[in-house]
């Protein structure tokens, strides 16, 4: 952390935090992290995301402090966990674009869109650099602060497992487990459960999966979504599973949503590949092994189009391979 980024959270005496939008663990699990030690550092604080908190995240201390549409006046805004301003959705008002903003964030993407920008790429997310932050401002973890940060490692590591978990990671690990954080309380969480809802959309998606070439895809339809009585759109845990197809390198799910006029897309890698650079090219982003994007147009056009633009971009990093 430079010394500007320093002065500027010890100087701000008014902070909205915001995350992005659709929260993931990492991005509630940062916001909450960073939300509890503003606390303990004095500050006012306010703590904001455009969408609900999901119910199974209803674990993480101070949930309920959450606000969708943050009201007063402060002197910094603070995002988490967002590659370009946009992430912050709704919550991020005109009115705080004349404010200082402190990006805080751990995407291949990022856009450098702050006054100040923390991005550190190697954090396999941004719990981690919010816990650097704390360590470096000296404030002391207790079991909520841990709890929360904790839940962002586990869940954009996938409890450990994902190329990006580093010694690092396990060594911040094992000091938020030693602050008081449950591991088996965030994995039977986060990673173990699911609504059946999800399993029997997961039922109706999978027959439809398709091989081409080494991109294993399938879609979820609004259809299906009514059919199931699952509202949200969540599709990470499908094209996860997707990707532990042997015949796979890369996992795509097209969801359809806002009746019929938008599609969101998931995108998954094995290591060797990169689908960041295909979410960034269509306005999202991500991570080399998992990025995403929400795209205008109907399922059809939308699968055609990403399909075509994801083998262009596959291909030419198998040329580069090979030359390499
Ligand atoms: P997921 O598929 O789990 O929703 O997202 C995978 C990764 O892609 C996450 O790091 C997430 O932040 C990023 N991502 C997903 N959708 C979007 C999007 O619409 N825009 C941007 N910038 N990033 C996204
Ligand atoms: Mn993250």
């Amino acid at each position: 952390m430079d010394t500007a980024i320093r002065d500027i959270l010890q100087r701000s005496q008014r902070i909205l935090a915001i995350c992005h939008v659709n929260p993931d663990g990492d991005a509630l699990g940062s916001l909450l992290g960073f939300g509890w030690a503003l606390k303990e550092m004095g500050k006012e604080t306010a703590l904001a995301c455009a969408d609900p908190v999901p119910p199974f995240y209803q674990y993480l201390p101070g949930h309920e402090e959450i606000v969708q549409q943050p009201v007063g006046e402060f002197d910094l805004v603070v995002s988490l966990d967002c590659s370009d301003a946009q992430r912050m959705g709704d919550s991020y008002r005109d009115e705080y674009r004349r404010l200082p903003l402190l990006n805080v964030d751990h995407h291949v993407t990022n856009l450098r869109f702050g006054t100040f920008n923390l991005v550190d790429l190697e954090a396999a997310s941004t719990a981690e650099i919010i816990f650097l932050m704390l360590d470096e401002l000296a404030l002391p973890l207790d079991p909520p602060i841990a709890q929360c940060l904790l839940t962002g490692i586990v869940t954009d590591t996938r409890g450990f497992r994902t190329a990006s978990c580093t010694p690092r990671v396990l060594s911040i690990a094992n000091r938020l487990m030693a602050a008081g954080a449950s591991l088996p309380e965030i994995v039977s969480r986060t990673l173990d459960r699911r609504p059946l809802a999800a399993i029997r959309l997961w039922a109706q998606a999978l027959p439809g999966a398709q091989l081409r070439g080494r991109v294993l895809w399938t879609e979820v339809t609004e259809a299906m979504r009514a059919a199931t009585g699952l509202a949200t759109v969540d599709d990470s845990g499908l094209v996860n599973f997707l990707l532990t197809a042997e015949e796979a390198d890369v996992a795509v799910v097209f969801s359809e949503k806002n009746g019929g006029q938008e599609v969101e897309v998931g995108f998954r890698a094995r290591p060797g590949w990169d689908v960041a650079q295909v979410a960034l090219a269509l306005g999202g982003g991500g991570h080399m092994l998992a990025s995403g994007v929400t795209v205008r147009g109907t399922l059809p056009e939308v699968r055609e189009r990403v399909l075509a633009l994801l083998d262009e971009s596959l291909a030419a990093q198998e040329r580069a391979h090979r030359i390499t």
